[in-house]
C-alpha cells in the first residue's frame, strides 16, 4: 500500500476529538494504514506538539471512552499501540485557513504519498473551501471526505455536488454517514441476503409495519453550537434512519462491489415518500423540563446557546411509504429523540396476524416481530408457541442474540473504507440528494407552522403518530 497523508481540516474542533481521532487510533492499532501521515489544520495558533498532545489524548483512554459514549456502545479503550503513537508523534499542525487558497497550496505542499482530505467543517466553510480547492492542483488520487449535514437541502446538496465534481472524480468522495459503520447496521445486510428464513417473508404480503426507532436519554449535553441549526428531522432522520430503511428495503445486489450496492440502495429510496400529508405524516416536539435518571433537565428553550424563536425540535417522527413492487402499503415510521426516558434504538419489523389461528388455540395474540437493536448490538425475535401448562394456551416467547461489536468503532470503519479507496460505505451524490428530497415537505410544512411544534417534559417517552392503517 503506497503512503498516504490525512489531513484534517477543522482539526481543533469536537468531531476530530471525540470521534474521527478515536476511530482513527482503532484502525492504526488494528493494524491498517501503514506509512500514514496526519496533518491539523484549522486557523488556530497552534504548534505541532499542541497537535500531538491532543492526538495522543484522543487516541488513548480518554478520547475512546468519549467516543463510546456518544456511539452509545463501546466500552473505554485504549488506542495507543505503536502504529498509532508513531502517527501521534509525527503528526504536523499547519495553520489554515480553509478559503484561502494560497494557504490551502501550502497545506498541500506537505504531502506525502496520496493524500486524504477531511472536512471537519462547519458546513458553510466546507462550501467555501471546496471553492478555494477549485484554484488550487490537488495530488492525483485525492479522496475528499465529507460531513453530515450534506447541504441544507436538495438544491444545496446538488451544488455541492456539483462543486466536489469539479475537483475529483464521484467515487473519490466520501459523504460519511458513521451509521453505515456501525456492525449491528451492516449486520441487517448478511441477516437478509445470506439467509433463507427472513427474506422471503420481508414483503408487504407478510409485513404490517417497519419502525426504525432511535430515542435516547442524551438531551443536548452543551452542543447548542450544532444542533440548535440541525433538529432532529436533519440530524437523525434525513441521514442515519434513513441509510438504515434502505438496508431493510433493498434488493439483494449480485455482489458487494460498491457501484452495485450503491445502485440497489438508490433505488429504494428513489421510490420512498412521505406517506400522506405533512399534517398527519409527520410530528415535531421539543422537550420541556422534566427528570431524567435522577438529573434534572432544564427546558430545551433555556439551554445556554439555544435560540428558543427558531422552534428547533428535538423529536421528530415522520411516517413513509416505500412505492416498490415489494413494499408497497407498509408504513415506516422513522422517529428520533432526545431526552426521552427509554432509550430505544432499533429497527422493529411487525409481521401480520396469520389469516387464521385455530379455534381451541387461545390466550396469546402478539404479532410476530423482527427487532434489530442498534446499540448494544442486538437480534430479537417476538413469536407465540404452545407453552409449558395447558397445550391448548399460546405463550409469547422471544428468542434473542447478542453479537459482539466489530473490531472497529464507526468512523474507524468509515475511514477503513476511504483508505482502501472502496466508497461502499459512504453516500453517493445522487443518494444524499434524493434523501433531502424525501423530507423536503417536512420541512416546508414545518417552516410553514401547518404542524405546531409539540412539547414533551424530558425523561417521559414522548408524542408519537398513530400508523396508518
Ligand atoms: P466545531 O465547531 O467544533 O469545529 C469546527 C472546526 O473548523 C474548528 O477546528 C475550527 O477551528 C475550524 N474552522 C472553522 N473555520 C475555519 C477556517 N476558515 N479555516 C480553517 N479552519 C476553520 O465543529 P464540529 O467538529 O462539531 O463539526 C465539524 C463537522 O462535523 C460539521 O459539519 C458537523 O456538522 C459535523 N458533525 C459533527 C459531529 C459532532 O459530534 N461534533 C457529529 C457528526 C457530524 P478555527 O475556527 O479555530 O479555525
Amino acid at each position: 500500500m503506497t503512503d498516504q497523508t490525512l489531513i484534517i481540516l477543522g482539526a481543533s474542533g469536537d468531531l476530530t476529538a471525540r470521534l474521527l481521532l478515536p476511530g482513527l487510533g482503532a484502525l492504526l492499532t488494528a493494524g491498517h494504514v501503514p506509512g500514514l501521515t496526519l496533518i491539523g489544520a484549522a486557523t488556530d495558533d497552534w504548534d505541532d506538539a499542541r497537535w500531538r498532545q491532543r492526538v495522543h489524548d484522543s487516541f488513548g483512554a480518554h478520547g475512546a471512552s468519549a467516543a463510546a459514549e456518544s456511539a452509545g456502545q463501546r466500552p473505554p479503550a485504549t488506542y495507543t499501540a505503536p502504529a498509532a503513537s508513531d502517527v501521534a508523534d509525527r503528526a504536523r499542525w499547519v495553520r489554515t485557513d480553509v478559503t484561502d487558497p494560497d494557504d490551502l497550496r501550502r497545506l498541500l505542499g506537505e504531502v506525502h504519498g496520496s493524500a486524504v482530505i477531511f472536512f471537519a467543517l462547519p458546513p458553510a466553510v466546507t462550501a467555501k473551501a471546496c471553492e478555494a480547492l477549485l484554484g488550487v492542483d490537488l495530488p492525483a488520487g485525492t479522496r475528499l471526505v465529507l460531513e453530515k449535514p450534506f447541504g441544507t437541502g436538495s438544491a444545496s446538496a446538488a451544488e455541492l455536488n456539483a462543486l466536489l465534481s469539479r475537483l475529483v472524480p464521484e467515487e473519490q468522495v466520501h459523504r460519511v454517514d458513521h451509521f453505515l459503520g456501525k456492525s449491528t447496521v451492516l449486520n441487517i445486510l448478511g441477516l437478509r441476503f445470506a439467509n433463507r428464513i427472513f427474506e422471503p417473508v420481508l414483503d408487504a404480503m407478510h409485513v404490517e409495519s417497519v419502525e426504525i426507532v432511535f430515542d435516547e436519554n442524551l438531551a443536548l449535553e452543551g452542543r447548542a453550537g450544532y444542533y440548535d441549526k440541525a433538529g432532529a428531522l436533519a440530524d437523525m432522520i434525513q441521514s442515519h434512519l434513513l441509510q438504515i430503511l434502505a438496508l431493510i428495503t433493498m434488493e439483494a445486489p449480485f455482489t458487494m462491489a460498491a457501484a452495485e450496492f450503491r445502485d440497489r440502495k438508490a433505488d429504494v429510496l428513489r421510490a420512498t415518500r412521505l406517506w400522506d400529508d405533512p399534517a398527519t405524516s409527520s410530528l415535531r416536539a421539543r422537550y420541556t423540563a422534566g427528570d431524567l435518571d435522577g438529573r434534572k433537565l432544564p427546558d430545551y428553550a433555556d439551554e445556554p446557546g439555544v435560540d428558543a424563536a427558531r422552534g428547533t425540535e428535538t423529536l421528530a417522527e415522520i411516517v413513509l411509504a416505500v412505492d416498490t413492487w415489494r413494499w408497497a402499503g407498509v408504513p415506516f415510521r422513522l422517529r428520533s429523540g432526545k431526552a426521552v426516558g427509554d432509550s430505544r434504538k432499533e429497527a422493529v419489523i411487525t409481521f401480520k396476524r396469520p389469516p387464521r389461528v385455530p379455534d381451541g388455540l387461545h390466550g396469546c395474540d402478539q404479532p410476530d416481530r423482527l427487532r434489530i437493536g442498534f446499540g448494544p448490538d442486538h437480534l430479537a425475535i417476538d413469536f407465540n408457541i404452545n407453552g409449558p401448562g395447558d397445550p391448548f394456551e399460546l405463550d409469547p416467547v422471544t428468542l434473542e442474540a447478542d453479537f459482539g461489536q466489530g473490531d472497529l468503532p464507526p468512523y474507524g470503519e468509515v475511514l477503513r473504507g476511504v483508505f482502501s479507496d472502496d466508497p461502499t460505505l459512504s453516500v453517493r451524490a445522487d443518494t444524499a440528494e434524493q434523501c433531502w428530497r424525501i423530507v423536503e415537505p417536512v420541512i416546508e410544512a414545518w417552516h410553514s407552522g401547518a404542524v405546531p411544534l409539540r412539547e414533551y417534559p424530558a425523561g417521559s417517552s414522548g408524542p408519537t403518530l398513530p400508523l396508518p392503517r
